[in-house]
């Protein structure tokens, strides 16, 4: 039996690897890089069944337009003459809908929840995995009276789908966060949510799945398939033809350009952010988003990761300086007693998040194809989502009948 290939080792490739080897099938991963160089290894390590709110939002496409003239601003489009971008902004735009929100919100909610339920089991069934995973919820900290009351409308609508949300005054906010001051008119904490390092879980995925025989191929990358009617029989890479039974894409960003070779439409943009590590002085508690700047902020006891913008990318990785700083100036904007120190470029990590224009990944079998499955386009929610992710594939990969309903992340809805 040849082995199913998963194309990109990021963190859904990863679960995806771990899922499938559950049900004993052999795994090779390949990836373009030595795989240290992609989107799942520092980011904010937030994981937010809170989140059930699209990317694709109506509010969105207002603040894009005002936010596009600021280089420092969270959400930024860089203008330019491409098709693929022009076709995904009016992809994003037509999404951007009450009616596609309403109809996306059960499909995030589940894929959430059940992605959070297989986290508490992954920490239970490995023990000695040091994820640094924190289960005190996250914090949505607010300055203005107009984000308080977005807030505040979020925190209603989480409400009616189930989910705690608890709305915060400066004294509760004082009760959580102990040690330094928070400049915020309010907050919603979200207890259901929780944080973990995301380099910490990507370093042990890689360890344990290697140690239980799953192969690795780094620095090797995807240029082509060989393929008859509705199967895929080989990849074709820059190291040479592999055979397959499966393949699985988890190319994140790149997935697009993947799709193209196979001879369907995945619309993908990469949407860049930044972060980088400070010593937690004076001391971080609560994992917190800071909401008019989109600033993410993950404690991990001596040391807090800030993170955030989004800039509509494609696949370009070039660091913007002015976009860091924006996210450096948003620190002392609201811990003013925070002892801040601007990061070097190399103490700057970047990545690509995997953005669809809806913004609900791409999970199941792709259009036209028996053996070719797709996992892709988790924008912001990549870490939270990948463990629901792997196991849903693998289940489609089995032909078992997939544990929740997978419709809403059609991988052929844009073909
Ligand atoms: C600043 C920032 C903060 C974030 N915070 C959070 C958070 O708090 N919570 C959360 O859930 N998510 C967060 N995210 C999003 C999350 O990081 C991504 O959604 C997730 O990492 C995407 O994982 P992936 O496996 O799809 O893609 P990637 O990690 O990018 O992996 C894709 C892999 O495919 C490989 N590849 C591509 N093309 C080929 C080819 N042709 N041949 C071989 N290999 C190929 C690439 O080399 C890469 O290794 C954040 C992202 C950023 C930038």
């Amino acid at each position: 039996m040849k082995p199913t290939l998963i194309i990109g080792g990021g963190i859904v490739g990863m679960f995806s690897a771990y899922f499938l080897q559950k049900e004993g099938i052999e795994v090779t991963v390949v990836d373009r890089t030595d795989l240290l160089d992609n989107c799942s290894t520092g980011n904010a390590g937030m994981i937010v069944p809170s989140h059930i709110i699209p990317l694709a939002a109506p509010g969105m496409v207002t603040k894009g337009i005002t936010w596009m003239f600021s280089s420092k601003s969270p959400f930024y489009i860089h203008p330019r003459l491409d098709f693929k971008l022009l076709q995904w902004c009016m992809l994003f735009f037509r999404s951007a809908n009450e009616n596609q929100v309403q109809k996306a919100i059960p499909f995030l909610k589940n894929l959430s929840l059940l992605s959070k339920a297989l986290y508490l089991t992954f920490k239970t069934d490995h023990p000695g995995a040091a994820l640094a995973l924190q289960e005190k919820g996250l914090m949505m900290a607010y300055q203005t009276e107009s984000m308080e009351k977005e807030e505040v409308e979020f925190a209603h609508l989480a409400r009616k789908y189930g989910l705690e949300a608890e709305i915060l005054t400066p004294q509760d906010i004082r009760n959580v966060e102990p040690n330094l001051e928070l400049k915020a008119r309010g907050a919603v904490l979200f207890p259901g949510d929780a944080h973990l390092d995301p380099g910490a879980l990507y370093g042990f995925l890689k360890k344990y799945l290697e140690e239980i025989g799953v192969k690795f191929l780094p620095n090797t990358q995807v240029l082509g398939f060989e393929k008859s009617r509705s199967k895929v029989g080989a990849v074709i890479t820059n190291q040479g033809k592999i055979e397959t039974e499966k393949v699985l894409l988890c190319g994140g960003s790149w997935s697009g350009e993947l799709a193209q070779m196979l001879g369907f439409g995945l619309p993908m943009m990469g949407g860049k952010g930044y972060s980088f590590i400070q010593k937690n002085q004076p001391e971080i508690n609560q994992a917190t988003i800071l909401t008019e700047q989109k600033v993410a902020v993950s404690p991990y006891g001596d040391t807090v990761r800030f993170g955030g913008t989004l800039e509509i990318a494609g696949t370009n990785q070039k660091v913007d300086m002015r976009r860091v700083q924006g996210i450096f100036e948003s620190i002392n904007r609201y811990y003013p007693g925070f002892e801040a120190k601007f990061p070097e470029e190399n103490q700057i990590w970047k990545g690509l998040r995997p953005c669809s224009p809806d913004g609900l990944p791409y999970i199941g079998f792709a259009p036209g194809y028996s053996n070719v499955l797709v996992g892709s386009g988790h924008s912001m929610m990549g870490i939270s989502l990948a463990p629901a992710t792997g196991k849903l594939l693998a289940e489609l990969h089995q032909q078992k009948n997939p544990t929740m309903e997978i419709g809403g992340f059609e991988v052929g809805r844009f073909s």
